[in-house]
């Protein structure tokens, strides 16, 4: 190699070694007659002593390098001077008297700093990705991925899983997106589907006798730009035969027990991991991926206020709905200006309204004390002071906190609820950003109606095996069905799912047709799976989980493009180079497309 170590491994015992280096310039100071360089490569940072005493020519090499020259220098690593050690950086007790240097490349002055870890808009950073991944904390984050993956890997290998590839050019395999289309040029007018997911590949591996497989697969959905998704994204995919629910979930926990405290020591994990059902995890978060870092839980508040004389909560009641309500805890001091600003969140997210109520001024003294004039809220006028008081007790309330009660129909009120626990959680700084609360949600329904077109769809996909006792339910009432299907969540985040699958070629013709698929489009585009059932499948389960989320959360990161080498934007372009872009008339009349004038 052009160097003989590299400059983040130089400490105290490599004093009086003669090395080489070669790496980036991350910092030039010229203190007239002595100059310093700071060289960086992926290990980490050096100081370099360029003295003119020691080599002139060196000096006058030195002389010209700049910011992200790209330099090779050799000499010998000395202590450095007493009161100039730097004991932030692992070198930092030493440097690297230089006697022979040389520039190998130069750069033009980067678009943004490097070497401080400052706000950088992010379309310019996408722009320059390859100057972006120099910077220290996205090195890192690449590091942790490599590492995360590895150790998967290993871990699965020793449990006898085999990594098999599928194929990128393939069939429509879905997952609630639109699908991305490859034309053929061979076949005219014909199209292959970005898989996206490998699941009816790892299925049919199952039927192939594989029975323990996974891959570190990239999955393609083309989804409307939302918050933080990508147009590929990559998920460790996993199938198993002969299995249980338990013999999955049970293995992904000890997979994270094993995994964090080798990757990510400062971190902490709750263990065992919670086991909730998707009622109850709506019920009491409001959500399907609640972040169970902090409680904040939703309290049915219901039978405490049926019989008030408030109508918003007593009609709400009487239709069939509920009322329920979650406690700020402090948040008595909360301003007008901030409880409006819940109120238009909550009606933001479809509640018709925000009832809140602040619990005297400020912490101390007994609730028992509590008295109206006490109380700011609106509908104070309208509730009896032992109606605020049981609402206070069902919610753990103590003085100085605020109520935050909403009335409606059952799922609204749970979701707008959830809406608000996480936008308090992250307002209040109520999650410990070092500890990682995992937890799996099982019993989702099979199917979910689809309100736009008027129509059952899949709560995850169409191979998800329901509840043998369910499956007389499917033509009655198939919002009764329960799935064997299981997600993984962590901080409020899904990170993974899976589900045990329909295994006979009649159960699966029986879903597809529910979800409204006609005869002849099954065979069309699921002919394959339903045959390869007539051929002895076994009994098959599998999960997916999301590498780039884990990473994400792991790395403290705040979006999963800053832990992909290069993501595309929210829009899907890649900004480096560009894509996508117009192809020539060539390219499309090979591919028997003509453009239609939009
Ligand atoms: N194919 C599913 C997904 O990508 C995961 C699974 O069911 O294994 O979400």
């Amino acid at each position: 190699m052009l160097k003989s170590h590299s400059c983040g491994e130089l400490r105290k015992e490599h004093v009086g070694r003669e090395v080489t280096l070669a790496g980036w310039v991350d910092r030039r100071r010229d203190h007239g007659g002595l100059i310093f360089i700071d060289l960086r490569d992926r290990e980490g940072v050096v100081q370099v002593a360029f003295n003119p005493e020691v080599s002139k020519s060196c000096h006058r090499v030195a002389n010209k390098m700049r910011s992200e020259y790209v330099v090779r220098v050799s000499g010998e690593v000395a202590l450095r001077p007493p009161g100039t050690e730097n004991p932030k950086l692992p070198t930092g007790y030493v440097e690297v008297i230089a006697r022979d240097a040389e520039i190998l490349n130069a750069s033009k002055t980067p678009p943004f700093y490097i070497n401080e870890d400052v706000e950088i808009e992010e379309n310019l950073r996408l722009r320059y990705r390859y100057l972006d991944l120099r910077r220290p904390r996205m090195k890192d984050n690449l590091i942790l991925r490599h590492q995360l993956v590895k150790f998967i890997r290993d871990f699965l290998d020793a449990r006898g899983f085999i990594e098999i590839e599928t194929p990128i050019l393939i069939k429509s395999t879905p997952e609630g997106a639109r699908d991305y289309l490859v034309p053929s040029r061979v076949h005219a007018g014909k199209f292959y589907a970005l898989p996206q997911s490998p699941q009816q590949l790892k299925q049919l591996l199952m039927v192939a006798g594989i029975e323990k497989y996974y891959q570190i697969a990239r999955c393609f959905r083309d989804e409307d730009t939302r918050a933080d998704r990508q147009p590929e994204f990559t998920q460790l995919d996993l199938e198993m035969s002969f299995v249980d629910e338990d013999d999955i979930i049970n293995m992904f926990e000890e997979l994270f027990i094993a995994l964090v405290p080798a990757i990510k020591p400062e971190m902490r994990i709750i263990q065992p991991f919670p086991r909730l059902s998707y009622t109850e995890v709506m019920n009491r978060f409001g959500s399907d991926k609640p972040d169970l870092r902090f409680s904040l839980e939703i309290k049915d508040l219901s039978d405490v206020v049926a019989q008030s004389s408030f109508s918003i909560f007593s009609s709400a009641i009487a239709g069939g709905g509920k009322v329920k309500g979650i406690c700020v805890p402090g948040g008595a001091t909360y301003t007008r200006r901030q409880l409006e600003e819940l109120t238009s969140l909550a009606q933001g997210f479809g509640a018709k309204g925000l009832v809140t109520v602040t619990l005297g001024e400020s912490a101390g003294g007994s609730l028992k004390d509590l008295t109206l004039e006490m109380i700011r809220s609106a509908a104070a006028k309208f509730l009896t002071l032992d109606e605020i008081k049981a609402m206070a007790e069902r919610l753990e309330a103590k003085m100085g906190d605020l109520l935050l009660v909403i009335a409606g129909e059952p799922k609204l009120v749970n979701t707008v609820l959830g809406e608000l626990r996480r936008t308090i959680g992250s307002q209040l700084k109520l999650a410990d950003p070092n500890l990682l609360a995992f937890a799996y949600v099982q019993n989702f329904p099979l199917f979910r109606w689809d309100k736009e077109i008027g129509r059952w769809d899949s709560e995850h996909h169409p191979f998800t095996r329901p509840w043998d006792e369910d499956i007389p339910l499917i033509d009655t009432s198939p919002e009764k069905v329960r799935g064997r299907h299981y997600d993984l969540v962590c901080n409020g985040y899904e990170i993974g799912g899976g589900s045990l699958r329909i295994y006979t070629p009649e159960l699966q013709r029986k879903i597809f047709r529910i979800l409204g698929y006609r005869d002849e489009e099954i065979d069309e585009r699921f002919g394959h799976m339903l045959e390869a059932f007539e051929y002895g499948a076994p009994p098959h389960g599998g999960i997916a989980l999301g590498i780039d989320r884990i990473v994400m959360l792991l790395a403290g990161a705040e979006t999963i493009r800053e832990v992909i080498a290069f993501p595309k934007t929210q829009s899907a372009v890649d900004l480096t180079f560009n894509a996508p872009s117009p192809v020539s008339e060539e390219q499309l009349s090979e591919l028997h497309i003509r453009l239609r004038e939009e």
